[in-house]
């Protein structure tokens, strides 16, 4: 089968990864194999890619979006049949045996593995996952735009609910791409009022399209306090401009694996009358249930831009890039 690997890290116009020809992998037990239909491009991808996120493993296959078909099952495998449609996301496997996850935390289990950083993932033809991770996926939306429910759309959720906003109140999102533009959707189906602060035409468009509430560039002050908010752009200088612009007691929640340097805070103006700060950290597989139920019960959506599975590295650069707006999906065949 062919496979994406991460060669040599560097930055994506340099041409870190490399297509490579490799035998097809087989299910441990409790496994699936997979034959994959379509892979959803992740920012975290590109963090891998370019470096900024150190690999786990050499030469490993990126992606953590993954839709295809079930086309062999380990031999202890019974939860899902050959030819159904399932889900590969970030979540890997746990341990199942660590202080966090017994208090069923397991999105900070100290030993993880991670879908496209420790274990093979979805730039390639097929892929194996453990069933006790994989998902079924909503009716209501074809392969492509499934993809960017699975990291995308779980995270946001983890993030959305992390910034504690309450039915009806004030939702700030900072940053508009694949995870902030699902997420938008289900807080507007929430009715929350949405305010959206992004450089960017594409994301802008984006927004406007949704329908939010008001739509305002990168480090402007949102038009009214906020109850919470979420950062989606990897960018530290953000953080105490959403600060800010948050009510007192409200949370500003992080929702990115990788953010470059926070600038010193001003403890008046950023963090006392109670505003938190706090970051998203992966997820639980409770998390990824509870959004892919929503995610079918609102009819979600994401905004999508296919691509064929040998241009991998130009969904990167044109994410990297800002030359689309939504989340690109790279697709077999
Ligand atoms: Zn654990
Ligand atoms: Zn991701």
């Amino acid at each position: 089968m062919q496979a994406w690997i991460v060669d040599t890290p560097r930055p994506i116009d340099a041409g870190p990864l490399r297509r490579i020809e490799r035998d097809r992998p087989e299910p441990g037990p409790a496994d699936i194999l997979v034959r994959i239909s379509c892979c959803g491009v992740c920012r975290t991808d590109l963090h891998l890619a370019e470096g900024d996120l150190p690999p786990r493993r050499p030469g490993v296959t990126p992606g953590h979006e993954v839709v295809g078909r079930v086309e062999a099952l380990g031999s202890e495998a019974r939860r899902f049949s050959i030819g159904e449609r399932i889900g590969v996301p970030w979540l890997g496997s746990v341990d199942g045996t660590c202080p966090y996850c017994r208090r069923g935390a397991e999105n900070l289990c100290s030993a993880p593995t991670f879908t496209g950083w420790d274990r093979d993932g979805g730039y390639a033809d097929f892929c194996v996952v453990d069933e006790g991770f994989a998902y079924r996926l909503p009716t209501s939306v074809d392969d492509e735009h499934a993809a960017p429910l699975l990291c995308a759309g779980i995270i946001g959720y983890r993030a959305w609910r992390s910034a504690e906003v309450p039915i009806g109140g004030r939702l700030g999102i900072y940053g508009f791409g694949g995870s902030a533009h699902i997420t938008a959707q289900i807080a507007l189906h929430m009715g929350q009022r949405v305010h959206v602060l992004t450089r960017g035409d594409h994301n802008q468009e984006l927004a406007r399209s949704l329908g939010v509430d008001s739509i305002g560039g990168a480090m402007d002050a949102p038009p009214e306090p906020l109850d919470g908010a979420i950062l989606f752009a990897p960018a530290g200088e953000i953080v105490p401009v959403a600060l800010r612009a948050l009510d007192r007691g409200a949370t500003l929640a992080i929702a990115g694996i990788w953010l470059s340097d926070v600038p010193t805070l001003n403890y008046e103006r950023e963090l006392f009358e109670e505003r938190r700060l706090r970051s998203v950290t992966a997820n639980t597989r409770q998390d990824g249930e509870q959004f892919l139920a929503l995610a079918e019960r609102f009819r979600i959506t994401p905004t999508t831009v296919g691509y064929p599975m040998d241009r991998a590295p130009e969904a990167l650069a044109d994410l990297e890039h800002g030359r689309f707006g939504g989340a690109a999906v790279l697709h077999n065949g």
